[in-house]
């Protein structure tokens, strides 16, 4: 096997890896790992430092052995891990480094470090832009061809008619790509632009360090004097009470000064759950626009184009295989794909629909829980707790009742990913927040209460039969 199939293999498996494990955990633990071996059945991942290596082996080496696997479609003799910091350019899971991070500073640290991560989508630029993330690699179709518009006339008017901009929609479905696509315009257009992007929980940590440490007017010079700033998942300010004063300030600031903000969160303003209504009223005083999933002829033009962009050439007719296993997010789209072109390479087979399915036989698998109906799951919740369907759809608020209830609506939103307001409507005419509210709750004791974990999972088993154990 020779280092580009190798390379490429690591991609698939980081590729898959990273939907299962949280962003900052990847980051940290799988930034600068390549394979620097693989024969017979063994397969060497060499990691930067002993204790990168410690990590890995001890919570993902299941994770990673059966990846490999999967991807390869035979077994995997052994994973070794191995220290080995090569220099950056050698690496097999090389970056590729945009012209202008050239031009950043060395001792100052960007926004974003998740850069040498993922190959397939480039590297991050001084701005904590993903060089990818532009107009021109955004691929328009129906569900996101309103926030696209909407982020063409923010990008040629910033900071005068659509401030602040505020996009919402579900997971993978490309906000981030869009949102830093504005501040790749703006640069192009003028070098010279302060753009700063930010995820909600960096300007939540950067405000409380700044204001921990006393450097509380760094951090306002810092944000109150850019031309266009990006903050992505800003749902996640709810409750944060210090932090989305120092926003509201900040947002102010720039408002008033005509520079253009721009944000994301997985759903509209309103449904933004402990938020001081003054900075609501702010995030709704400007442009909303939400993005859904794409329909299957974006899809494949979504995979036609990161074919290309990779260099690997696909029949329509195999895209079309790919876009019909998965349907909701652009992101496992994009997993699918690197699976598909790392398997035939490794195996020297060109891709028919046949094998492609075979490759994707465990996708599929999982989407065959998107057969299950929103009926499956207030049949299965009942009969679990053993209460009537009009007790479960009725108004008593008992908590014998109440929390089989907020199961059902929990269930409906991970597995079925039904909208807030479908969700209230399937259980007897419930308001949204209702719904939202209930999701938040099982979601949080998910967390510490083992026994609710396992009604779900025992939930989730009646729901998918035994096929979705391993999940
Ligand atoms: P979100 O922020 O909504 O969770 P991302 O912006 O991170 O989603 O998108 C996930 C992946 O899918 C990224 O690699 C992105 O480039 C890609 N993507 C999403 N939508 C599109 C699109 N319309 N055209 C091209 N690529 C897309
Ligand atoms: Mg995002």
């Amino acid at each position: 096997m020779n280092e580009m199939t190798a390379s490429q293999l690591w991609q698939a498996t980081l590729g898959e890896l990273e939907l299962t494990i949280s962003k900052a955990n990847f980051t940290t633990w799988f930034k600068h790992t390549f394979i620097s071996a693989l024969e017979g059945g063994r397969v060497v991942v060499s990691v930067p430092n002993a204790f990168t290596k410690l990590y890995i082996e001890k919570k993902y080496h299941t994770a990673i052995m059966k990846t490999l696997q999967n991807i390869l479609n035979a077994p995997i003799r052994e994973v070794l891990y191995r220290v080995d910091a090569r220099p950056a350019e050698s690496q097999a899971t090389q970056i590729i480094i945009a012209d202008r991070a050239a031009a950043r500073p060395v001792d100052e640290p960007t926004a974003a470090t998740n850069d040498a991560v993922t190959t397939q989508n480039g590297g991050v630029d001084a701005f904590g832009l993903r060089t990818s993330y532009t107009f021109a690699n955004f691929i328009v179709g129906k569900g996101n061809e309103m926030a696209h518009a909407a982020a063409l006339a923010v990008a040629e008017h910033p900071g005068t008619k659509y401030n602040p901009y505020f996009i919402y929609g579900g997971v993978g479905l490309g906000k981030t790509h869009l949102i830093q696509a504005i501040g790749h315009r703006l640069l192009e257009r003028n070098p010279r632009c302060k753009v700063l992007y930010v995820t909600c929980e960096q300007f939540i940590n950067d405000f409380i360090s700044a204001v921990r440490s006393g450097h509380a007017k760094e951090f306002k010079d810092r944000y109150r004097t850019v031309d266009l700033l990006l903050i992505d998942d800003v749902q996640f300010i709810t409750g944060k009470e210090g932090t989305q004063e120092e926003f509201f300030h900040t947002f102010n600031a720039l408002h008033q000064t005509n520079k253009q903000v721009v944000l994301t969160s997985d759903r509209p303003p309103k449904a933004i759950g402990a938020l001081e209504e003054r900075v609501r009223s702010r995030l709704e005083c400007g442009l909303i626009a939400d993005i859904s999933s794409p329909d299957l002829e974006t899809r494949v033009a979504i995979l036609s184009a990161k074919c290309q962009e990779r260099g690997a050439t696909l029949s329509r007719e195999i895209l079309s295989v790919i876009a019909d296993i998965v349907q909701t997010n652009v992101r496992e789209l994009e997993g699918a794909l690197n699976r598909v072109i790392a398997n035939h390479e490794f195996h020297h087979q060109i891709p028919s629909p046949e094998s492609v399915r075979e490759v994707l036989a465990g996708i599929t698998q999982s989407q065959a829980k998107k057969s299950v109906t929103s009926k499956n799951v207030l049949q299965a919740v009942s009969g679990y707790f053993d209460i009537s369907m009009d007790d479960l759809l009725g108004k008593s608020r008992e908590k014998k009742l109440a929390f089989p209830r907020q199961i059902t609506m929990y269930l409906l939103r991970m597995e079925l990913k039904c909208s807030f307001p479908t969700i209230g409507n399937e259980l007897g005419g419930r308001d949204h927040t209702t719904a939202m509210h209930a999701c938040d709750k099982i979601t949080k004791e998910v967390e510490r209460d083992a026994k609710l974990r396992a009604d779900l999972e025992a939930l989730k088993e009646q729901l998918y039969g035994v096929a979705a154990k391993a999940w």
